[in-house]
């Protein structure tokens, strides 16, 4: 497809098949990609089309649009997505086969390529193939825009960082002229003032953000020493969530769950005491095979199974809309993963739950894990300041679960953000009822746990 000449507003209805922007955000940021003079930052909630807004200019002009994702699974799902739409796109990753991977470079060295996407690992980005193609495009003037998807992936203030991601900043020079758009759901301060310095965005570069706030989720933390037992509260929590009987047999019409459990054996409990009580559940784990986690992850999808138990290593990527509740049964270490993990909550934008269920207990034992991999990171001479910004983001998270304060306001105030308005009309415990969450915050302190 060629669509110079079209309007954006034509484009996205005719290629992509959508009858309006999403948000004021997307079509600003897809009208100031178009015009491609400036280095563009994207900051927008997983789920709310951050691709289309460099999918949709890159049909705007002749030649290439290089596309930097951390994983390949994601590549596929784009290229998926793409394809059905009739958009040509490819990736050069190191799973091709050698057949797949000389037909793709015949087409990349064409003074025309069909492809109009590229998706690429930042690994394959410093390898010579990748460099030499890299010279021949740019003294073609063959790439309009350099987009880095999962962009805090660069920081090591972010959740996720990917030490390759670091490499992507050498690259611009390589390409002189060519606009730079990062995208991530990832607001904090410290990752947007990496990621724009890493990436060498120019001073002019533009930023499009939109608000964090998720109105349709409903926020609460249980303190775990306090419930007689937290597998069942953790149970009836489920079923009440995904508004399903237990007596279903065919859970395919039903809501989905994710249970973020921190250890592979919390994942295999988890998932037992929810099955034992009527709820099929799986684990899904790095411990289990590559075609063992697909299998699970399709179940889920398709609905046979309607809750996964998982570690983190579950979620990215995942575009299911109908996920009705999202638990850590453990507290996370910080609260840019809480809010991303959490998020994958009602992306339809139904009501769905985020519940934490939290320990002073366990606290230590994260509080420990943390020390020792600063120990770890101290010993590769990788500065005692990393360190200390994790234990700072986890204490963070844990003033999160000790305060009675609205469990929104909290969120959007790490991300610097503030509330339209005072409260989140009971869209959370403390907004519910800041006595129950004080009395038992107070109870937690006279039982003087951990
Ligand atoms: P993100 O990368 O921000 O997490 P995606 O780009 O994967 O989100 O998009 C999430 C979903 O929103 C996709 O299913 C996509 O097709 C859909 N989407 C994007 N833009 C629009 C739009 N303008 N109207 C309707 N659906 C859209
Ligand atoms: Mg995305
Ligand atoms: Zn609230």
């Amino acid at each position: 497809i060629f669509l110079q000449n079209a309007s954006p507003e034509k484009i996205l209805k005719e290629v992509f098949g959508y009858s309006a922007f999403r948000s004021s955000t997307q079509e600003s940021a897809v009208k100031a990609v178009i015009k491609g003079d400036k280095d563009v930052y994207i900051c927008m909630p997983t789920g709310a089309g951050k691709s289309l807004c460099y999918q949709l200019p890159a049909l705007t002009k002749p030649g290439l649009t290089l596309v930097v994702t951390p994983l390949i699974a994601l590549m596929y799902d784009q290229l998926e997505h793409l394809k059905k739409l009739g958009i040509s796109a490819a990736t050069l990753n190191s799973k091709l086969t050698s057949l797949e991977r000389s037909q793709l470079l015949t087409d990349l060295r064409r003074p025309m390529p069909r492809t109009r996407l590229l998706y690429i690992t930042p690994e394959q980005v410093s390898s010579d193939t990748f460099k030499s193609l890299l010279k021949f495009w740019h003294t073609n003037k063959l790439v309009n825009y350099l987009v880095i998807d999962e962009a805090h992936c660069l920081s090591q203030w972010g959740h996720d960082f990917r030490p390759d991601y670091l490499k992507l900043g050498k690259i611009r020079k390589d390409i002189k002229g060519v606009p730079c758009i990062a995208l991530t759901a990832t607001a904090t301060a410290n990752v947007v003032t990496d990621i724009k310095k890493s990436l060498k965005f120019k001073d002019n570069s533009l930023t499009f953000a939109s608000s964090v706030f998720r109105s349709n989720l409903f926020y609460d933390v249980k303190i775990k020493e306090l419930i007689d037992d937290p597998f069942r509260d953790l149970c009836l929590f489920a079923v009440e969530s995904l508004g399903t009987e237990l007596s279903e047999s065919d859970w395919r019409s039903a809501g989905r769950g994710i249970i973020y459990c921190r250890t592979r054996e919390a994942c295999s409990q988890v998932a037992g005491r929810l099955t034992q009580f009527g709820i099929p559940a799986k684990a899904y784990h790095a411990g289990l095979k590559q075609t063992a986690r697909d299998g699970v992850q399709d179940e889920w999808t398709n609905g046979e199974i309607p809750v996964i138990a998982a570690t983190i290593s579950f979620g990215m990527g995942i575009d299911k809309a109908n996920v009705r509740f999202v638990v850590h049964w453990t507290v996370p270490k910080a609260m840019a993963g809480y809010y991303q993990e959490s998020g994958r909550a009602g992306r339809d934008g139904a009501p769905a739950r985020c519940r934490l269920y939290y320990s002073r207990n366990e606290c230590s034992t994260i509080a420990f894990i943390i020390s020792k991999e600063a120990e770890r990171y101290a010993s590769r001479g990788k500065g005692v300041e990393l360190s200390k910004a994790t234990q700072k983001e986890f204490q963070k998270m844990m003033k999160y679960c000790e305060t009675a304060t609205c469990r929104h306001q909290q969120i959007l105030q790490y991300f610097g953000e503030r509330l339209p308005r005072e409260k989140c009309l009971d869209q959370c415990d403390v907004c519910v009822s800041s006595r129950a969450v004080l009395k038992d915050l107070d109870d937690m302190q006279k039982a003087g746990f951990a």
